[in-house]
């Protein structure tokens, strides 16, 4: 860890150190992150990827922190966190974006909207990143990247540049290739249709207040808790088995919908597993279902 600091200070490549991982999730939970390296530009992840396993050091990739669960202990690695410095947004045509991994997908949906261009709606207050937002295969109401990704640059594991397009990008529900690959997502390519700029914006107005009708946005999350079973939606199945309400610590099932698990105040990653486990231990016994967590739980 210590070459790893001299080579990124040598390279002046921004990092903090014992960074607490609360200030950098939605959940406000975590943490702090032994090093936190702060990228401007795709050469300059790369070349940290390149000094970490040169070094022996453990990576990982985040964006907004949207999706993520960190462990009390906070993350003995080295956190890429891409955001701030590196959230380009242009267009390559008349209907293509071109968006760096640290763009917020509220950014772009609101670039989409000031270029009339349609197609990304859906994904107006997701409030992840296009690097988080490509790597979950991120959607909502009937939406998902899937319909308007076509191509992903990426740094590999070995700091080289490379890119994914169309089915090697294996998105699925909530999945991607980068689950598995260890590629970090820099730039994302979008293939939008023009349309109406009023239309496109009546469209972000109505999903953005069915989101702020519907989900405990008042509290601190991670969004979904559990993935969507085949043929159920785990927010019906946990209000089923009456659940609502249900609270381990500062963590409870929102009141609001039973698919969020929030931070009511000082909720430790502890309180959240332990209820979680309780929620799904409680509705495989009730309803036979297996509740899988969307919500990606990192040390
Ligand atoms: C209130 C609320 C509402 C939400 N609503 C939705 C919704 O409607 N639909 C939906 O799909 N999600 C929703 N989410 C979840 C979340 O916003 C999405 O999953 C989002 O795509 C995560 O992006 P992020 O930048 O925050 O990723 P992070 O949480 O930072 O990371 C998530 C995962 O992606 C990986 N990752 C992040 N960036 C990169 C990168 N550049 N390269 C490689 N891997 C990377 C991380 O290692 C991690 O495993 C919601 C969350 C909240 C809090």
């Amino acid at each position: 860890m210590k070459q790893l600091i001299e080579f990124l200070s040598q390279n002046r490549i921004a990092y903090l150190e014992n960074e607490p991982m609360a200030l950098h999730t939605t959940f406000k939970i975590g943490g702090a992150a032994r090093l936190m390296v702060l990228p401007q530009s795709a050469e300059e992840i790369a070349k940290t990827v390149k000094a970490c396993r040169e070094y022996g050091v453990r990576y990982m990739a985040i964006g907004n922190g949207s999706n993520l669960l960190v462990a009390d202990e906070g993350i003995d690695a080295c956190v890429i966190l891409l955001g701030k410095g590196f959230d380009d947004v242009r267009l390559l045509d008349d209907t293509t974006i071109y968006a760096e991994a640290g763009a917020p997908l509220i950014k772009v949906c609101r670039f989409a909207l000031e270029h009339s261009l349609t197609g990304l709606e859906f994904a107006y207050g997701i409030p992840g990143s296009c690097g988080g937002g490509a790597f979950m295969n991120a959607g909502a109401y009937g939406g998902e990247l899937k319909d308007v990704l076509y191509r992903c640059d990426h740094i590999d594991e070995n700091g080289e540049p490379g890119f994914l397009e169309g089915a090697a990008m294996a998105l699925s529900y909530r999945h991607s290739a980068y689950y598995e690959n260890g590629c970090i997502v820099t730039g994302l390519y979008l293939k939008l249709q023009k349309g109406n700029a009023e239309a496109i914006r009546a469209k972000m107005t109505e999903l953005m207040n069915r989101r702020k009708d519907k989900q405990p946005l008042e509290f601190p999350s991670a969004g979904s808790t559990f993935k969507r079973p085949e043929g159920h939606f785990a927010g019906a199945l946990i209000e089923g088995c009456g659940l609502k309400g249900a609270t381990v610590g500062g963590a409870q099932v929102s009141e609001k919908h039973a698919g969020f698990v929030i931070n009511r105040g000082g909720a430790t990653c502890g309180d959240v597993l332990a209820l979680c486990g309780r929620v799904s231990e409680t509705v495989k016994r009730e309803t036979g279902v297996t509740l899988e967590m969307e919500i990606r739980v990192t040390k």
